[in-house]
């Protein structure tokens, strides 16, 4: 797991997470997401492939039509145009095994950690300690990624769900190394920009109060994002109405913030199985 490697920055003082392992805060029932993916057919469970994930190459076998029903990229590299086609083997030496574990548990499950105990889980959350709270924002950021760069949009939104859930939760802020990587490894129309600065302008007082609390290694593009957002309350009269309201954040509509592309994503161009 990565660690950052500047101290945490919030853009306002926040109260530190509790280390007690029940959360204080309780998610209430949200609305389900309107364009939910629906699982592959039973001829996707058919012959596995094997991937060899990180520069250790740890071996995970999945099924080729499982895979190739999710990921536009996966199901681009095993046609015949690539020897990955024939092979039937994959590596991915850039790719961490903890965010491909993710990913494999979820393809199998829809959870990206096998524990229901996990953060990972929405079904049973653990206040983390501060420390493993911004683990866990730069390590969903990367499953996030993941999801992005492989054509997987349900992978991507249950990141921004967890998220969603962790820093509701929390109660604290995008910490500074997070906000670099996602803005390093995401384009401008990213949800997970857009969600990241909507998240961290609700703590903000006003622009005052991001100016005294704003580092100067904030990306640019970030500042831009939170100063369009203000301005946007600004001109709607909403200002600052999500301002410290934790409810509202809850009960937000997550749908805003999902990719609904169907699986593959937009870059799909032939029907997958399913
Ligand atoms: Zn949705």
């Amino acid at each position: 797991m990565a660690t950052p490697v500047v101290p945490a920055t919030p853009l306002v003082p926040t109260t530190p997470a509790s280390p007690a392992t029940k959360p204080t805060f309780v998610m209430p029932d949200l609305k389900p997401c309107s364009h939910p993916i629906q699982g592959p057919c039973i001829d996707a469970f058919n012959h596995e492939i094997l991937i060899k994930v990180g520069k250790e190459g740890k071996e995970v076998r999945i099924y080729e039509g499982l895979l190739t029903y999710h990921s536009s990229y996966f199901a681009a590299a095993l046609s015949g145009s690539f020897i990955e086609g024939q092979t039937k083997v994959i590596e991915l030496k850039e790719d961490e095994v903890e965010v491909f574990s993710a990913f494999h548990c979820w393809i199998y499950t829809g959870r990206l950690h096998p524990s229901r105990e996990s953060p990972l889980s929405r079904d049973a959350y653990k206040a983390p300690t501060s420390s493993e709270r911004n683990d866990l924002y730069l390590l969903l950021a990367k499953i996030f990624v993941f999801g992005d760069m492989r054509g997987i949009p349900a992978l991507k939104n249950e990141a921004i769900d967890i998220l969603h859930q962790l820093y509701t939760c929390t109660w604290t802020d995008f910490h500074l190394s997070a906000v670099k990587y996602i803005y390093k490894n995401t384009t401008a129309t990213s949800q997970l920009r857009q969600f990241v600065a909507h998240a961290n302008v609700i703590g903000l007082r006003d622009l005052k109060s991001f100016h005294e609390t704003t580092s100067t290694a904030w990306p640019i593009a970030y500042v831009f994002d939170v100063l369009q957002l203000v301005a946007m309350k600004d001109r709607s009269g909403a200002w600052p109405k999500l301002t410290g309201n934790r409810m509202h954040w809850a009960k937000l509509d997550r749908c805003q913030f999902h990719d609904h592309s169907g699986p593959g994503g937009a870059l799909r161009k032939t029907p997958a199985i399913g």
